[in-house]
């Protein structure tokens, strides 16, 4: 048997999700998620063939723990053997990291040089990384950067309007995430579309937990929503996203909060929960809603409103509009809110098809809108698939 298959790894603070997956067909093979590492309570889930089974990790419950319970039960269904490479998902890697790489001394070096820019994630998924190297050592490594994508966007739009040696010292510009997917659905679109990927224009809603979007002309990132943080952009299941600055010192005056607590309010308790008080999850947002919920109504509409601005500021960038791309948990399910998206899109001849609008959840790709008008489709993302073909890639398993 060969040992073709890729393991995803994606290390936060306290947790570590896993996937085994066969790169060329995108089976998935195992799955594992630990969480509450580094507290007593800690324990790891695996998924195989569909059943799951819970595991203690409170005797180890750290990194190092969780990878070697990986290890056993892959080997435990004799996986162990035929793996060929691992894959990390790394967030930041500034300005660096243009494409994935396979990791040696020199790349921990600047993954570790890149934690100013992103001070909880970077560190986690170095902890991932020599956990996984001290128990996968036989095997290449590759990372693979959440910003790494965005590096084709022109400085007039990733620079900030502030002083520019503040870019110079402390690398303070935009530099966007969720580049992984919008790679992945780019290439899917032109395959969807029968179009090649390098003549063509699309502006991609990356709509989950998190949220940004992208204009992507010619298979390039030219512009995306997320900044030097992922607090940039979009409304969300708990950010703001877009807000003026000096709401900053408003709220220290009012309120006497610091800036640790108003980042906190910002990233932690705002977007969909905070303006809903029902939930950062859109579904139950949506629920809430429906029942009559005005709050719930109204997060409803601010999403679907700031998404639709944001749309017309991304075909700026292009130039022209090709496709608009939902994705994402929301953008691959919630058609309402596609449906309200496009109607304010009209301006630029977007008109939604309901019958094909409603058919393009749970996992289905596919044009939404009516003929005449310019191209809306839902493409469900796979950030794994791409990880693991970049991984296959450079580990030369292609
Ligand atoms: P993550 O960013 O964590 O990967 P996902 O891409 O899985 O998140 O998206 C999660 C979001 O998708 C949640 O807000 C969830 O409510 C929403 N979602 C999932 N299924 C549906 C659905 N059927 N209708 C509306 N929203 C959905």
């Amino acid at each position: 048997m060969s040992n073709s298959l890729i393991l995803v790894l994606n290390c936060g603070s306290s947790s570590v999700k896993g996937a085994v997956l066969n790169h060329h067909t995108g089976e998935v093979l195992l799955s594992c998620l630990a969480e509450k590492l580094n507290l007593p309570d800690a324990y790891i889930t695996f998924k195989y063939n569909d059943e799951k089974e819970v595991q203690d990790l409170s005797h180890k419950p750290h990194h190092t723990g969780a990878i070697e319970a990986l290890m056993e039960a892959l080997a435990a269904h004799n996986l162990d053997q035929r793996i060929g490479a691992v894959g990390h998902r790394v967030v930041h890697g500034g300005e660096r990291f243009k494409e994935s790489v396979i990791i040696d001394d020199a790349v921990l070096h600047d993954i570790e040089k890149c934690i100013t820019l992103a001070p909880l994630h970077n560190p986690a998924h170095l902890l991932g990384i020599h956990a996984a190297q001290n128990v996968f050592h036989h095997i290449p490594h590759i990372a693979v950067f959440d910003t790494a994508f965005h590096q084709t966007i022109p400085e007039h739009a990733y620079t900030y309007a502030t002083p520019y040696e503040l870019y110079e010292q402390y690398g303070l510009r935009r530099y966007g995430m969720h580049g992984t997917s919008y790679r992945y659905i780019a290439g899917e679109a032109a395959r969807i579309l029968n179009r090649p990927e390098d003549n063509l224009s699309l502006v991609i809603a990356h709509l989950g937990n998190g949220a940004s979007i992208s204009a992507v002309l010619d298979g390039k990132s030219r512009d995306t929503s997320m900044g030097l943080t992922p607090l940039e952009g979009l409304m969300m299941g708990t950010r703001c996203g877009d807000i003026d600055p000096g709401v900053f010192s408003f709220l220290h005056e009012q309120t006497g909060m610091d800036v640790n607590q108003i980042n906190e309010l910002f990233n932690k308790k705002s977007g969909l929960l905070g303006v809903s008080g029902v939930s950062n999850d859109y579904r139950m947002v949506e629920e809430a809603a429906q029942t009559g919920n005005k709050r719930a109504r109204l997060a409803l509409d601010i999403f679907a409103y700031r998404l639709a601005k944001y749309i017309a500021a991304m075909t700026v960038a292009n130039g022209r509009l090709d496709a608009l791309v939902f994705t994402g948990g929301i953008g691959e399910n919630a058609k309402d809110m596609r449906a309200a998206v496009i109607g304010y899109l009209g301006f630029l001849g977007l008109q939604i098809d309901d019958h094909l609008n409603a058919e393009m959840r749970f996992g289905n790709s596919g044009i939404i809108t009516s003929s005449q008008s310019p191209l809306a489709m839902v493409v469900a993302t796979n950030e794994e698939l791409m990880i693991a073909q970049d991984s296959a890639h450079l580990a030369g398993l292609m």
